[in-house]
């Protein structure tokens, strides 16, 4: 075996470790399908620690709490440029809606083994694919921003089409965030107060995290150029924690500047009437908590007292 061989086989063999060891200890529940998972109340009560904790970082600025649900409205979505930029991680929901004849016709695919699939036709709804997607139409239905422009806090279970064994890499998973829209300087100052806190949040955790410029995973040849020019502008970072052993560190939080791409999709103007520029800052809720359980181990009650403190004050 070449060298680079041996290394991804070690690094498959030290991802799938790790998910075994979350398996065995209950804190994640087997569902038949690589990145779909249940979870058990350990891992819940962690999880929930960190929400609270990003909670009470972000309580001074009163963000608006909107909680939508894991579907969104598929034409906010294809206005959004999600499907033609990550055709490949997009879930779309299609249900049968046929009459008795084409029932009959799916039943008997069905009896023989065939695929009935195709016979079911897209809905008006897809998987939320990131969690602040339906937060901007709805800032901009409401017309103008004021001064202050918006901040929102949002939560919800995400879908992305990537199924892995690497328990970091969820085909469901859960992201918060808080959205910001506003002027440039707005939007910008607020990302950067974000940065430095999250250095704080992931160091009160006993969490190891080096902050980075990143890209989005764009499809295709010409999403490599819409990479790059991303990673020029400096609109994305990432905080990166160590979770996979042998593996580079993973994305626990991003940090986004969209400039005014959403404003233009919808419309969102500021109370001059310009087009409004927005950011998000994304938690990884999952990964997050699962880099809680790599760093500290399998047990809570065993964490170190500061890392306690910080989740259950
Ligand atoms: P990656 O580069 O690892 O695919 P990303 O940086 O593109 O992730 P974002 O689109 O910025 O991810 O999503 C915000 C956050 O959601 C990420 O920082 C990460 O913590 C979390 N996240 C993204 N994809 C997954 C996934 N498949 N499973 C679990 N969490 C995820
Ligand atoms: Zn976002």
């Amino acid at each position: 075996l070449e060298e680079h061989e041996l290394m991804a086989e070690t690094e498959v063999r030290a991802q799938t470790c790790f998910l075994d060891e979350l398996l065995k200890h209950g804190l994640l529940i087997d569902t038949g399908v690589d990145g779909l998972y249940g979870r058990n109340d350990t891992y819940e009560s962690a999880c929930d620690a960190i929400d609270k904790l990003i909670a009470r970082i972000g309580r001074d600025e009163h963000a608006e709490v909107m909680r939508f649900p894991a579907l969104m409205s598929r034409s906010y979505f294809e206005d959004s440029g999600y499907f033609k930029n990550f055709p490949h991680l997009a879930g779309t929901v299609h249900c049968f809606c046929g009459d008795e004849s084409s029932h009959r016709r799916l039943i008997k695919c069905s009896d023989v083994g065939e695929d009935w699939t195709g016979q079911q036709q897209s809905t008006d709804v897809v998987l939320t694919p990131a969690a602040c997607y339906p937060v901007y139409p709805t800032l901009a239905k409401r017309g103008l921003l004021d001064t202050a422009g918006a901040l929102v806090d949002v939560r919800s279970d995400c879908f992305r089409r990537e199924p892995s064994r690497e328990p970091t890499r969820m085909q469901m998973f859960r992201m918060r965030e808080y959205v910001r829209a506003g002027t440039a300087e707005q939007v910008i100052a607020f990302r950067q107060i974000w940065l430095d806190r999250a250095e704080n949040l992931a160091s009160s955790l006993g969490l190891p995290c080096a902050i980075e410029i990143a890209n989005d995973p764009f499809f295709g040849r010409i999403g490599k150029v819409q990479a790059e020019g991303q990673r020029e502008q400096g609109l994305k970072f990432e905080l990166l924690i160590p979770v996979n052993e042998g593996e580079t560190p993973t994305a626990c939080m991003s940090f986004n500047y969209h400039q005014d791409h959403f404003g233009k999709t919808w419309s969102l103007r500021l109370a001059t009437g310009e087009i409004a520029h927005t950011a998000c800052v994304a938690f990884g809720l999952e990964r997050l908590t699962l880099s809680l359980f790599r760093h500290h181990g399998f047990v809570p009650a065993e964490w170190p007292e500061a890392v306690r403190a910080a989740l259950w004050p």
